[in-house]
């Protein structure tokens, strides 16, 4: 029996996740955390009677204790709440499928705890990267891509030597508005941006999708959980999204991994590395498929990937305020406060007012994602 603790658990990958614990029989679940979704938790604790719960907001947990209170179940809150989780000592792994920044103390708690990290947060190796990915080595703890392009890759290298590795190929859906210019994202709504013509996933993760900020962050993500230079990391777009990501080796060799766009497969396989289990749903037909095409992501218009490549390249704090000023932003299109196109005006003017800290620490790091967010409201928004 695998103990996991599933940060997120209300939200798309968390739910995902628990579809895998009903389809295997050897998954308990020792802990849960959402932001605020206590129904979908009553729900679950129900269900999978986890012996502990993080609910972020603190009225909201008071509220869900009540629910629950005839349960043998912990009803915590707040971060010490989410470490608590994150760092217990029953569980074997983590997944981390919470949103946001706010996913870095809990996961580097949990890797000094010594647990196994199923990593879906890509904010928090995009922004500290550079503490997890030597912690983890230094605890002996495995950080497991649930990203389905990096466990694409993660799959690819499977018994082969790193070393040998001349370039890692991340394939882009290039989202809803693949093939328009900037004239014709002027007038996008939030509607529009949250129609993803493959995935359902989350709301955050939908719009950074249909910018290519998603893929810009998942480049940063790509260095750090495979060592490799920014310059050996190549976007492609394949619209089918089909082919999940590739690795190109020093013979010329490219090994890809192909499937139908489905969660649950790199989910599964993160949670039970190096096995691979029997996975219920629909298989690739190729006959169906008929073709698979690629083409060269437009980075003028797509203006999030290209600040992302520049934010990783500058390195430090930078990837930060690249991650941050995104964050804040697209929580200002979902509100209706800012226009579409502002999101990436946005980003590029954090940037090009930040004062770089080369090698920051935890601490630093949520420093500068606060100062991000103020320079934000303050000389965007008020004025
Ligand atoms: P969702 O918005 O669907 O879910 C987010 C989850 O995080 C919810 O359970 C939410 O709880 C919880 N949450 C939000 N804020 C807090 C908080 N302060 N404390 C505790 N829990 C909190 O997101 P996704 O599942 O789409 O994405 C999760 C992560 O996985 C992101 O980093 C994303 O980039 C990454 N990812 C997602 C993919 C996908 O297919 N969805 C694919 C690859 C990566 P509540 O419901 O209460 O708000």
């Amino acid at each position: 029996m695998k103990n996991i603790v599933i940060l997120g658990s209300t939200g798309s990958i968390g739910t995902q996740t628990l579809d895998i614990v009903r389809i295997n029989n050897d998954l308990n679940v020792s802990a849960i955390a959402a932001g605020s979704n206590i129904k979908a938790l009553q729900e679950q604790i129900e269900e999978f009677s986890p012996k502990l719960v993080c609910v972020w907001n603190e009225e909201k947990a008071n509220e869900l204790r009540e629910l629950v209170k005839e349960k043998d179940v912990k009803v915590v809150s707040g971060m010490d709440g989410l470490i608590e989780c994150s760092t217990m000592d029953e569980a074997d792994i983590v997944v981390t499928a919470i949103v946001g920044m706010i996913g870095i103390r809990p996961t580097v708690e949990a890797i000094k705890a010594k647990k196994d990290i199923a990593l879906a947060n890509k904010e928090t190796l995009v922004t500290a990267g550079h503490i997890i990915m030597p912690l983890a080595k230094e605890n002996g703890v495995s950080i497991l891509p649930v990203d389905s392009e990096h466990s694409a890759i993660f799959q690819c290298l499977n018994g082969e030597n790193k070393k040998e590795v001349s370039k890692v190929i991340l394939t882009a859906s290039g989202g809803p508005f693949r093939g328009r210019k900037l004239d014709d994202l002027k007038e996008i709504q939030v509607e529009d941006a949250l129609k993803h013509p493959n995935w359902e996933m989350g709301r955050k993760i939908t719009i950074d999708s249909s910018t290519m900020v998603n893929k810009g962050l998942e480049v940063i993500e790509a260095k750090w959980l495979f060592d490799v230079d920014f310059d050996d990391v190549q976007v492609v777009v394949q619209p089918q999204s089909v082919i999940h990501s590739m690795v190109e080796f020093e013979d010329g060799g490219v090994m890809a991994q192909l499937g139908t766009p489905d969660m649950r497969l790199p989910i599964q396989y993160a949670l039970y590395y190096p096995e691979r289990r029997t996975l219920p749903g629909k298989r690739l037909d190729f006959y169906e498929l008929g073709q698979i095409t690629f083409e060269k992501p437009d980075m003028e218009t797509f203006r999030g990937l290209k600040l992302a490549y520049e934010a990783g390249r500058t390195g430090g704090s930078m990837p930060t305020v690249y991650n941050a000023a995104n964050e804040r932003a697209v929580a200002l299109f979902l509100d209706r406060k800012i226009k579409y196109l502002e999101i990436i005006e946005i980003i590029e003017f954090a940037m090009s007012k930040h004062t770089l800290i080369a090698n920051p620490s935890v601490e630093q790091i949520l420093q500068t994602e606060q100062e991000t967010y103020d320079l934000i409201d303050k000389h965007w928004i008020a004025e």
